[in-house]
């Protein structure tokens, strides 16, 4: 059986619902089904999932919900009149008012769009709705029970008809709801998948699957036919924004294969994530190029900083006491490079900086701001000679400066810091070393 999990695109217009509807009649064994809210129609469209949101802080500004839930109302009863559904929309919206008004929490407000998108998506498919917050479960400390929710989900199995359930959010034990972090009904898909022991988990999306690398920067960018659970990670982590991050943590020791797929193109096979590619046929030893502006680094020389016990314990307690997460770590012998978001270091840079000047009297501290991250990530590098070689070449021949340089020790991945103003630049480059 197969899990099918639809965006927001997919969810957004009538016409677009109706094409959910043909590929799931055109598959029997699609039979669960995980929906998001209706995203944007058009550039400059607002998802209803922002609007939720909206509706919520208007409550806590003016103690009442507006002009928000009047546009969610539109939105949803017209998607109902233009699929000719017998759903009393109207009655459903009213009752989620009700619950943003009767200071529900923001994640009940926001789930609202997943929950209303369900029912109207299980009516136009006449497949059975389950509530997410049945089945979906987090812990009193707010994390995700994985065990428990692995037992309800196992009893979907029982059920005989389709079934349709509300992406993005579950339920705390004492029933209130909780959202996963944005994009999180990729999540849920994940977690029926496992649950009911999918054959694949496919991922209805508005892209034919995952580029080679930013559409947006490299416009011919070629499509990844396979990738693996690993290689997503590095390459999701560093931007590639298709799948949620965490995706691919439920299916992942029990080996589903996730399929990004582009419900308005439904003939294109798309991406396929699996663990072990190394039966693939692949065009170049790197499956992937991703990146991110907005680092910082912070740089440490000392002299005989090898032999100084202690070193990296105590410049990382400090970042660890501003509770900063750092992203990488290049070292050398009397060096150590830490890279930061620069998110992460607002407004404490300067307390940070002389914190760790305290910890450990380096004999220079330099900060560099603005710079870009570069992923190369590929299986196949670590035993191929050159790799790197042919990435700092074309660098090169593009006349860009390398700020930093760093290979993960599974040698699936090499990290390569760049002005941000090179940034693009760098990454055609490499692109086009590999790709041509
Ligand atoms: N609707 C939620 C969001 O916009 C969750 C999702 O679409 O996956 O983030």
């Amino acid at each position: 059986m197969k899990v099918c999990k639809f965006g927001g695109t997919s969810m957004a217009t009538a016409e677009s619902i109706r094409q959910i509807e043909t590929i799931i009649q055109s598959d029997s064994q699609r039979k669960y089904v995980v929906v998001s809210a209706p995203g944007k129609r058009f550039k400059g469209d607002t998802k209803v999932t922002d609007l939720l949101y909206a509706a919520n802080a208007e409550k806590e500004q003016f103690g009442i919900a507006g002009d928000s839930i009047e546009e969610i109302r539109e939105r949803f009863v017209a998607l109902a009149n233009e699929l000719n559904l017998e759903l009393d929309m109207d009655c459903y919206i009213d009752k989620v008012e009700e619950g943003i008004n009767c200071a529900k929490t923001a994640d009940f407000a926001a789930s609202r769009g997943e929950y209303l998108a369900a029912i109207l998506l299980a009516e136009k498919l006449g497949y059975r709705f389950i509530d997410a917050a049945d089945i979906i479960k987090f812990k009193v400390d707010g994390t995700f029970d994985a065990d428990s929710t692995n037992d309800l989900v196992k009893e979907l199995k029982s059920i005989a008809t389709g079934i349709v359930i509300p992406g993005f959010y579950g339920s705390l034990p004492d029933n209130t709801i909780k959202t996963f972090s944005r994009g999180g009904s990729d999540i849920t898909g994940a977690i029926i998948a496992r649950g009911v022991g999918a054959t694949v988990y496919e991922n209805w999306t508005d892209v034919n699957g995952f580029m080679i690398t930013d559409p947006t920067i490299v416009k011919d960018s070629k499509q990844m036919e396979v990738l693996s659970y690993e290689e997503l990670r590095e390459l999701s982590y560093m931007g590639a924004s298709v799948l949620h991050p965490d995706s691919i943590f439920p299916i992942k020791e029990d080996g589903i294969p996730i399929n990004i797929r582009n419900t308005f193109e439904p003939e294109n096979k798309g991406t396929l994530i699996i663990a072990d590619t190394s039966e693939y046929p692949k065009a170049s030893v790197v499956t992937g190029i991703a990146g991110r502006k907005g680092n910082t680094t912070i740089s440490l020389k000392k002299a005989m900083m090898n032999s100084e016990l202690g070193f990296g314990r105590r410049v990382l307690s400090v970042l660890e006491r501003y509770g900063i997460s750092f992203e990488h770590m290049p070292t050398g012998i009397d060096t150590m490079s830490i890279v930061i978001t620069e998110k992460g270091l607002n407004g404490i840079e300067q307390a940070v900086i002389n914190d760790i000047k305290n910890k450990v009297a380096p004999d220079n501290i330099e900060v560099i701001h603005s710079l870009a991250l570069i992923a190369v990530v590929g299986h196949g590098m670590a035993n191929q000679m050159g790799t790197a070689a042919k990435i700092f070449a074309a660098l090169y021949e593009a006349g860009i400066n390398v700020r930093m340089i760093d290979q993960g020790s599974s040698e699936m991945n090499i990290i390569i810091g760049v002005e941000e103003k090179d940034y693009e630049n760098a990454i055609k480059a490499i692109y086009y070393a590999f790709f041509g």
